[in-house]
């Protein structure tokens, strides 16, 4: 059977990977279901695109496009995830990797095999309402991942969407605490929800913004 990982490819992006011009591979599925995503299509779908077919695009996109974004759903759910970075490598792109950090075994393997350039991992909501929000119940793994990222001082970003009806000034002050006690010294972004067709149905547009002047400094907050 041909393994068909991916849902779509995006040609080409010079918004998603930090001074690099990419195309986005959007894999199938995701193990979160988070109550304001919109990637509907992406979360539910089944992948239609090969990596073969993935890979000869790359090839007839050489000395035009410098890197490739891994995102999803979760690109980390697919098994053979670290052979497909191996032959985009071989290609000589580079990667970012889009990632919820669910699967903290599988992210350590691509970092410590040199396989990923980048990644940018969500910080979804505080362990409290972790459950709530993403309908996972492993922030541990969430956690594990972080803490490795920073150990092993991976070139990182930490980022967190808000809608201010799901996410409060207090629980993102708590993410900034957080992360500064792991000793994360990054950039932590922060980007507004924009969409109100979710996986869950329609949701309304935020009643209550998050005041931005309410946010703890100490780390360097960047609304996107
Ligand atoms: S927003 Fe949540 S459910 Fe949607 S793709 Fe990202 S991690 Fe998965």
């Amino acid at each position: 059977m041909i393994d068909t990982p991916l849902y779509d490819i995006t040609p080409f992006t010079a918004l998603d990977y930090p001074d690099h011009l990419a195309a986005i591979f959007w894999f199938a599925k995701c193990n979160m279901r988070c109550l304001y995503c919109y990637n509907r299509d992406i979360v539910f779908g089944e992948g239609k695109i090969s990596n073969k077919e993935a890979l000869n695009f790359l090839k007839s996109r050489k000395g035009l496009l410098d890197g490739v974004v891994l995102s999803g759903g979760e690109a980390t759910n697919y098994k053979g995830l670290v052979a497909f970075c191996k032959e985009i490598k071989a290609l000589k792109f580079k990667i970012k990797l889009d990632t919820n950090g669910l699967n903290p075994d599988m992210i350590q393997r691509l970092v410590e095999d040199n396989l990923i350039n980048y990644i940018a991992l969500d910080y979804k909501v505080p362990k409290e309402r972790f459950l709530a929000i993403t309908k996972s119940k492993h922030f541990d793994y969430f956690s594990k991942t972080l803490d490795f990222l920073i150990k092993q001082a991976f070139p990182f970003e930490v980022r967190t969407t808000v809608h201010g009806d799901l996410i409060r000034a207090e629980e993102i002050n708590r993410i900034i605490k957080d992360l500064l006690k792991r000793g994360y010294q990054g950039t932590y972004y922060l980007q507004p929800f924009l969409f109100t067709n979710t996986i869950i149905g329609r949701i309304k547009k935020e009643q209550n913004p998050v005041d931005a002047t309410q946010l703890l400094t100490g780390l360097k907050v960047v609304w996107r």
